[in-house]
């Protein structure tokens, strides 16, 4: 099972993990079950697709704190 992490501002993939199931994502990132449904995705090809940000966002939003509306960033 792959998991694809993909960035949630600019759309870009930022790499795929060898994750075994969507409990061991939660674990790493320690999400609730809430918001799991919210970053978690699956997909209609059988991927599941994790929302996070790519580093040149990331980068962006350290230089620039107010460009983004904060209430969605992923914590
Ligand atoms: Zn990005």
């Amino acid at each position: 099972m792959a998991i694809r992490y993909r960035c949630r501002h600019c759309n870009t993939e930022i790499g795929v993990l060898p994750f075994d199931s969507e409990e061991s994502i939660r674990k790493l990132h320690q999400l609730s079950e809430q918001e799991a449904k919210e970053f978690i995705h699956h997909e209609q090809n059988g991927d599941t697709t994790v929302e996070s940000i790519c580093e040149h966002c990331e980068n962006s939003l350290k230089k620039f704190p107010n460009y983004y509306a904060l209430k969605n960033w992923l914590q």
